[in-house]
C-alpha cells in the first residue's frame, strides 16, 4: 500500500491491512513472521507531513540467543508516526530531529510504503535479543548438545568417544610394563 501525498492532501485514509507472513522482508533469517499481521490505522497529512496513527500486531519467531532454537515473540505496538518530505536542497541534520520531542521520519517524492513504515517498526519493538527461557542452558560448546533436552557427553570424560583411542594406548602401555 503506497501513501500517496496527493491523496491524503484530499482526504484522510483509514487503513486495515493484513499482510501475510512473508510479505515483509525483514532481511533476516533470524526474524521470521509467523502469523498475518494486522494493521489498523490512519494516514493524513498535517502541514505538509504524513501522519500514520494506529497500531498493528503480529507474532514473530526469534532465535533464542543460547539454545538457538526458536522463540516465538508477541508484537504489537501503538504507533504516531510523522514523515516529512526530505527537502531538495539540504539533507536533514541530527540537530533538526533534537528540535522535536515526536519521532520524525523522511519521505522521498510522491509519499511511502506502509510496509516499509511497518517493517521498521517491528524491528524498533523487538527485543535485541530473545532467550526461550530464563534458565536456558544453552548448547554445550564442544559437542553442540542442547542441554535443556540431553545430557552433555562430554562432561563424563570416560564415555567420550573420542577419549576412547587414549585409554586404550594408555592400557597397552601399562601391560607392557
Ligand atoms: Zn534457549
Ligand atoms: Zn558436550
Amino acid at each position: 500500500m503506497f501513501l500517496d501525498v496527493k491523496e491524503l492532501a484530499v482526504r484522510k485514509l483509514r487503513i486495515r491491512k493484513t499482510y501475510a507472513p512473508g510479505s515483509i522482508d525483514f532481511h533476516s533469517a533470524e526474524i521470521k513472521q509467523v502469523e498475518p499481521l494486522e494493521v489498523t490505522a490512519t494516514a493524513e497529512l498535517l502541514e505538509g507531513q504524513i501522519r500514520i496513527e494506529g497500531n498493528f500486531e503480529t507474532k514473530i519467531e526469534l532465535v533464542c540467543a543460547r539454545c538457538l532454537e526458536p522463540v516465538v515473540e508477541e508484537v504489537s505496538r501503538t504507533i504516531d508516526l510523522f514523515y516529512a518530505p526530505i527537502p531538495k536542497d539540504e539533507k536533514p541534520t541530527i540537530d533538526r530531529l533534537k528540535d522535536d520531542d515526536t519521532e520524525i521520519g523522511f519521505y522521498e517524492g510522491e509519499g511511502l510504503f506502509l510496509a516499509d513504515v511497518i517493517k521498521e517498526q517491528v524491528l524498533l519493538a523487538l527485543p535485541l535479543k530473545v532467550i526461550c527461557q530464563s534458565d536456558c542452558r544453552g548448547l554445550c560448546p564442544n559437542c553442540g548438545a542442547n542441554l535443556n533436552h540431553e545430557e552433555c557427553r562430554c562432561e563424563t570424560h570416560a564415555t567420550d568417544p573420542r577419549m576412547a583411542p587414549l585409554a586404550r594406548l594408555k592400557q597397552d602401555w601399562l601391560k607392557k610394563q
